[in-house]
């Protein structure tokens, strides 16, 4: 039995601060964890920058349902979904995926919680879990699972590594030199070869 354990922003939906920034016109959201490698800085710098310009959750999850996700996700997903049972591992916000996944027809999401106000305002954030993509798919790997993974960016080598085959997907070159033994894909049709060759391969290996 597989699961398929698939990040979220860059492979199904896009660079959700990286839109925000843009939409809202407030360039200082574009900073990511390449310039503030802390995550906790990064984060309070970020809700600073919202409730200095007085903005709360029901205004970003406007901006982030008019995002969309990537072109030819949902399709990639359905049928994906057909085939194998797939978790997103991401560690984005349940508040602001939630516009998201409903266009991606409500996938199992995995991710962390938001605090906030009865006004709006975002007063802060709890990550679930240390650690939290290499360590579901472990779990996943404890209860028998064969695990496959896809990802496109640093954050998801951990979980890569940590399952029986990963799969990069439209990461940046810097990403794919330093992490040669992953196969790459850039289109929807790429990852799902890649993914049902990996299963056939751990299944033959299996038998
Ligand atoms: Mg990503």
């Amino acid at each position: 039995m597989q699961i398929i354990c698939l990040d979220l922003e860059g492979v199904l939906v896009p660079e959700i601060w990286i839109n925000v920034a843009e939409s809202t016109g407030i360039p200082e959201l574009r900073r990511t964890t390449r310039e503030e490698p802390n995550y906790d800085r990064l984060m309070k710098a970020r809700l600073e920058i919202l409730d200095r310009h007085n903005l709360g959750l029901p205004d970003i999850q406007k901006v982030i349902a008019e995002m969309g996700p990537l072109e030819g996700a949902r399709e990639f997903l359905d049928s994906l979904r057909e085939a194998y049972q797939v978790v997103i591992l991401s560690d984005t916000f349940y508040e602001f995926a939630e516009p998201l996944m409903k266009q991606l027809a409500l996938p199992t999401l995995f991710c962390h919680h938001l605090a906030v106000a009865g006004t709006g305002r975002i007063t802060g954030y709890k990550l679930r879990i240390d650690d939290p993509k290499r360590r579901a798919v472990r779990a996943f790997r404890d209860l028998h699972f064969c695990v496959i993974a896809a990802g496109d960016s640093y954050n998801d080598t951990a979980m890569l590594s940590e399952a029986h085959a990963g799969i990069l997907f439209r990461a940046p070159q810097n990403v794919i030199q330093e992490f040669p033994q992953f196969p790459t894909a850039v289109e929807y049709a790429q990852l799902r070869t890649e993914v049902d060759a990996a299963v056939k391969r751990i299944t033959l290996e299996g038998e």
